[in-house]
């Protein structure tokens, strides 16, 4: 064979190898822009749920998804297709973030909220507000317009209200079945109930119907834009009837919400305090880039076998660093939805449901 086309073949082999291995290392390509969300985890079960509030939480989260992917789809970026999302349903009564939180044990609403921007890995928190409308914007803000990652309490609101959040008298939080919940809650312990919320609205002489009678209700968002940048966001009232300022892992960042690009955006939904021991949404990103586990794989691991573990239950809504989205919930629902460019958007409730 002729020299000249010995080296010709020889050069053909090495391109078709190398070709070979960069379709062995680079992920297939996912959507180009995707979002997920979820509106909280827990014992939600058919015969508790009647069809009116059913399809009410359904509205709701197809309403928070189709604001969300608007931004996504027009161009936006990830970061406010989440803060978007996060807002309206911090605004929504049927979700236990903004107004409809849960209330503490003394009658308050003590709101705690995170984001992050996977670019540069850049994180916000708040944590304890009272009188900030959106809390998710209240974090946002801390990760672009102060030196810090976290605030809490009184300075967290008077950090908000300098960099113009909107802030609200503290009965605009309020709502009857998140009250009653509170008392049902603090009878059930013997304790003292406290006075209900000034400006609230009078408690209605017959109502006893509850449509939304349940826990849960954190909201969080992951999303991931065409320029392939990922964010997440989680917001919360906490838990019904919490004390001393109890804080959850919604506004921790690595336990309630985490994002780095390339690898993951997670949001977390559950008992707080078991996704804090666990570093929860951090661990799910760990599994994908250093175990190289798929975003299920990765979310089923940690829902499934580390927190039931050490006693944890919830859920966790997950997408890797090309935007597949996962969900994966250890208890029998998780108000969840998702959509994908190109795809026709999911609205799941029961665990049941795929
Ligand atoms: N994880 C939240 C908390 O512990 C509550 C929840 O997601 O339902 O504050």
């Amino acid at each position: 064979m002729a020299p000249m086309r010995r080296d010709s073949i020889r050069l053909l082999a090495v391109g078709a190898l190398l070709l070979l291995g960069a379709c062995a290392t680079t992920p297939a390509a996912g959507p180009s822009w995707s979002i997920a969300l979820h509106g909280g985890a827990g014992v939600i079960s058919r015969s508790d749920m009647n069809p009116e509030a059913e399809a009410s939480y359904r509205a709701s989260l197809s309403a928070a998804l189709e604001a969300g992917a608007g931004v996504l789809r027009g161009g936006g970026s990830a970061l406010d297709a989440v803060e978007t999302s996060v807002r309206l349903m911090e605004d929504d009564p049927n979700f236990n973030a903004g107004r409809g939180a849960v209330f503490t044990a003394d009658g308050k609403n003590d709101l705690d909220a995170s984001i992050m921007d996977g670019r540069m890995r850049s994180a916000g928190a708040v944590a304890g507000m009272r009188t900030t409308r959106h809390p998710i914007s209240a974090a946002r803000a801390v990760m672009e317009k102060s030196s810090h990652v976290m605030l809490a309490g009184a300075g967290a609101d008077a950090f908000a209200a300098e960099q113009g959040l909107e802030q609200v008298a503290p009965a605009y939080f309020f709502t009857e079945h998140r009250w009653r919940q509170l008392e049902q809650e603090l009878r059930r312990r013997n304790a003292a109930i406290p006075m209900r919320p000034e400006g609230a609205a009078p408690r209605p002489v017959q109502g006893a119907t509850d449509l939304h009678d349940h826990q849960f209700g954190t909201v969080g968002v992951v999303a991931r834009d065409r320029a392939g940048n990922v964010a997440a966001g989680t917001s919360t009232g906490g838990t019904t009837a919490k004390r001393w300022n109890r804080i959850g892992d919604s506004p921790i960042i690595g336990a309630g919400t985490y994002a780095q690009n390339g690898v993951c955006a997670v949001s977390s939904t559950g008992t707080g305090e078991f996704f804090i021991r666990l570093s929860a949404a951090r661990e799910v990103c760990a599994l994908i880039e250093h175990r190289r586990m798929s975003v299920q794989a990765a979310a089923d691991k940690v829902v499934h076998e580390e927190l039931p573990a050490i006693g944890g239950d919830g859920g966790v809504i997950a997408m890797d660093g090309a935007g597949r989205l996962a969900f994966s919930l250890n208890t029998s629902g998780m108000f969840r939805a998702r959509v994908a460019d190109g795809e026709t958007p999911v609205v799941h409730i029961y665990a049941d449901e795929e």
